[in-house]
C-alpha cells in the first residue's frame, strides 16, 4: 500500500481480512472492468438473469459439497449472517439461537443479538430474545442445544476473540448435537473462507461440513459482497410463504460479483493455497521472535501474537505502523497483535515485517 505521501505500507492485516489476493490484484481490475462495460446495476428480483452472479453461484458450489452448492448472494457479512439466521427460523419452525461467547458476527441488529460480547450488545438492548451462548470449546455447554435450537452459528476459528481455534473434534461433536436434536448449523467463514486459514475453507481441515455456510470480506478481492450458502431445497423456503422472504437491492451486484469469481480464480489457479503452509511456519517464527511476544495463536495466515496488556502492545503497533507496517489488534482481545496478511505476501515481505515489529517492540528513551 501507497500513503498520499508516497510512503510504502506492508499491510499485515488485509483491511480486516478482505484483501487475502492483495490490493488491485490485476486479474480482479481487468474482471471489474470489463464488467464496467457491460453494465451495473439491473434488476432485484431475478427478472433478468445476470451472468456475472451466474458465474459466481457456480463457481462457489464447486467449492463444496454438493448439497451446499447454492448461493444466496448479498452485500457484507453481516448480512449474510441475517439471512442464515432468517433461514434456519423459517426451516425449524423454532426461534432459539445458539452462538459463542467472543463471537463477532456483524453489527446489525440479528447478527449484534449473536456476537458474544456484552460490552458491545449493552447499548443497544432490547436484542433478538431467546439467544443462548456457549463456551466456544467446551463440550459440556453443547447441552444447551435443544430442541427448541433453531441455528448454531459458529466462526470455524475464532476471529475477534483473538484467534482462537476449534479443539480436535469440537466441531464434530456440534455437527453431531445438531443433528441429534434438529438444530441447523451454520459456520461463519466470513474471516476464515477464501484461503485465510490455508484452504479455501476453514471447515476443510476439521472435516465437517454445516448446513449452511456464510462468507463475506475476502470473497469480493476489495469489492463488497456476502453470500449464504445451504441447499437448494433449503434455500427456496425464502420463495414462499411469504414470496420474496428475504431481498436485498444491490446483494451480488454484477461489478462486486465479477471480481469476487475472479478472487476465487486467483486463489484456485495461481497455487496460492499450496503456499500458506511455509508463510504461516515463516511468519509465525518472526512473530515469536518479537520481544514481549508471549504466545503465537492460529491456522493459515490468520494469527494472533499475544503480549502482556494492551499497554505494551498499543505503543508497538503505532511504533509499527511508522516503520512501515500496518496492524492492529482484536475486537476482543486487546492484547493481541493480529497478523493476517494478504495470501500473496512473500517471504520476503514476512521477514521485513517481523523486522519492523522487533525494532518496534524495543522501547525508545
Ligand atoms: N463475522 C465475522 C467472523 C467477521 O469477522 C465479521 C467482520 N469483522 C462479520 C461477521 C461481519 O461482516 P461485515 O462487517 O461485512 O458485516
Amino acid at each position: 500500500m501507497v500513503g498520499p505521501d508516497g510512503e510504502r505500507l506492508l499491510d499485515l492485516i488485509s483491511g480486516i481480512a478482505v484483501s487475502n489476493v492483495g490490493h488491485r490484484h490485476p486479474r480482479v481490475l481487468a474482471a471489474i472492468q470489463a464488467q464496467l462495460d457491460k453494465y451495473l446495476h439491473l434488476m432485484v428480483y431475478g427478472e433478468l438473469v445476470q451472468a456475472p452472479q451466474v458465474h459466481l453461484a457456480a463457481a462457489l458450489a464447486a467449492t463444496v459439497p454438493e448439497y451446499l452448492g447454492c448461493a444466496y448472494l448479498v452485500n457484507s457479512g453481516s448480512e449474510a449472517v441475517e439471512a442464515a439466521l432468517k433461514l434456519a427460523k423459517r426451516l425449524t419452525g423454532r426461534a432459539e439461537l445458539v452462538s459463542a461467547a467472543d463471537a463477532y458476527h456483524g453489527a446489525t441488529h440479528g447478527a449484534l443479538s449473536v456476537t458474544g460480547n456484552e460490552s458491545f450488545r449493552r447499548a443497544f438492548r432490547p436484542l433478538l430474545p431467546g439467544v443462548r451462548q456457549v463456551r466456544y470449546n467446551s463440550f459440556d455447554d453443547l447441552a444447551l442445544i435443544t430442541r427448541a435450537t433453531a441455528a448454531v452459528l459458529l466462526e470455524v476459528v475464532q476471529g475477534e476473540a483473538g484467534v482462537r481455534e476449534p479443539l480436535p473434534g469440537y466441531l464434530a461433536a456440534v455437527r453431531a448435537r445438531c443433528n441429534e436434536v434438529g438444530a441447523f448449523l451454520i459456520f461463519d467463514e466470513i474471516q476464515t473462507g477464501f484461503g485465510r486459514t490455508g484452504t479455501f475453507w476453514g471447515c476443510e481441515q476439521e472435516g465437517v461440513w454445516p448446513d449452511a455456510i456464510v462468507c463475506a470480506k475476502g470473497m469480493g478481492g476489495g469489492m463488497p459482497i456476502g453470500a449464504l450458502l445451504s441447499s437448494r431445497d433449503n434455500l427456496a423456503a425464502f420463495t414462499e410463504n411469504p414470496v420474496l422472504g428475504h431481498i436485498t437491492t444491490f446483494g451480488g451486484h454484477p461489478v462486486s460479483c465479477a471480481a469476487a469469481l475472479a478472487t476465487l480464480r486467483v486463489i484456485q489457479e495461481e497455487q496460492v493455497l499450496g503456499g500458506i503452509a511455509a508463510k504461516s511456519a515463516l511468519l509465525r517464527a518472526e512473530l515469536a521472535s518479537v520481544p514481549g511476544v508471549r504466545e503465537v495463536r492460529g491456522r493459515g495466515l490468520l494469527l494472533a501474537a499475544e503480549m502482556a496488556s494492551y499497554a505494551v502492545l498499543k505503543p508497538l503497533i503505532d511504533r509499527a505502523i511508522l516503520g512501515g507496517v500496518l496492524t492492529d489488534w482484536f475486537l476482543f482481545c486487546d492484547n493481541s497483535l493480529r497478523a493476517a496478511p494478504p495470501l500473496i505476501i512473500s517471504e520476503d515481505e514476512i521477514r521485513f515485517a517481523g523486522r519492523v515489529l522487533r525494532e518496534a517492540a524495543v522501547v525508545r528513551h
